[in-house]
């Protein structure tokens, strides 16, 4: 649905020092939806009554928090993060008392999917993990033409991230790790998954799967992120059975 005008948040673009989502006296601006969508906030409270919300986010503010430490005796301001993500991933399994764990990896990080499982192995978990191209099923069935594959000419097996969270669903996983998983699969695969999702590594193919290196290079080497309008796409085209 549509927001209504006014009600757009724009956090992104505040520039407030002092803010109102974060200090009783602060400020925000005319679009700050913790002035303006209370009722929204409210509702989305209620949320965490339901179906364990409430102990899972817990978990992961402790979690938080524990991946620091204070830098300073006397200024607890000041704070050093000590715990790489797979570190917090695990811990907080933990902390959620999880046992099985899944793995929905690319195939393009086999090597990686193979030592992030062992190192869960190793740190107690049983792990069903899942390559990206399970199942074998042509990318035809999406519709795509052969030129719309990596390389036409050539059988295809497509992505499945439905096949993926649905494998893992029937190995009864507690908590789905995604790793390397591309954009839209990652989206299918959390849709369809029936345990909730933590993201380990998002897929970038050049930048060695590190999105933010060209974002922080926005001004030099990827000047073309503002520079330029990349391609626009429009719709794709795809076959639907019994229609033109
Ligand atoms: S919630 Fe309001 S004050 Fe906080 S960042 Fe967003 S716009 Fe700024």
């Amino acid at each position: 649905m549509k927001q209504q005008d006014g009600r757009m948040p724009h956090c992104a673009d505040c520039t407030i020092e002092q803010t109102i989502c974060r200090y009783e006296d602060g400020k925000g601006p005319v679009s700050c939806p913790t002035l303006n969508l209370s009722d929204v906030i409210e509702r989305s409270l209620t949320e965490y009554q339901q179906g364990g919300n409430l102990r899972f986010a817990a978990n992961a503010s402790i979690q938080e928090a524990e991946c620091y430490v204070n830098g300073e005796k006397d200024n607890p301001h000041v704070r050093y993060a000590i715990k790489p993500r797979i570190q917090e991933t695990v811990e907080f399994a933990h902390k959620m008392g999880y046992r099985r764990l899944g793995l929905a990896f690319c195939a393009g990080l086999r090597d990686e999917a193979k030592i992030v499982s062992d190192i869960l192995k190793q740190q107690g978990f049983e792990v069903a993990s899942v390559i990206c191209k399970v199942g074998r099923t042509p990318k035809e069935f999406l519709g795509l033409t052969d030129g719309q594959k990596i390389t036409p000419g050539e059988f295809e097996a497509m992505c499945s991230p439905v096949t993926q969270a649905k494998v893992l669903n029937s190995a009864g996983t507690e908590f789905n790790i995604l790793l390397g998983l591309c954009v839209g699969h990652d989206s299918l695969m959390m849709r369809f998954s029936e345990a909730l999702c933590t993201v380990l590594v998002v897929k970038d193919r050049v930048t060695g799967h590190n999105p933010l290196a060209a974002i922080q290079l926005h001004q030099s080497y990827y000047k073309k992120l503002n520079e330029e309008k990349f391609n626009q796409g429009g719709k794709v085209r795809v076959r639907v059975e019994g229609q033109e």
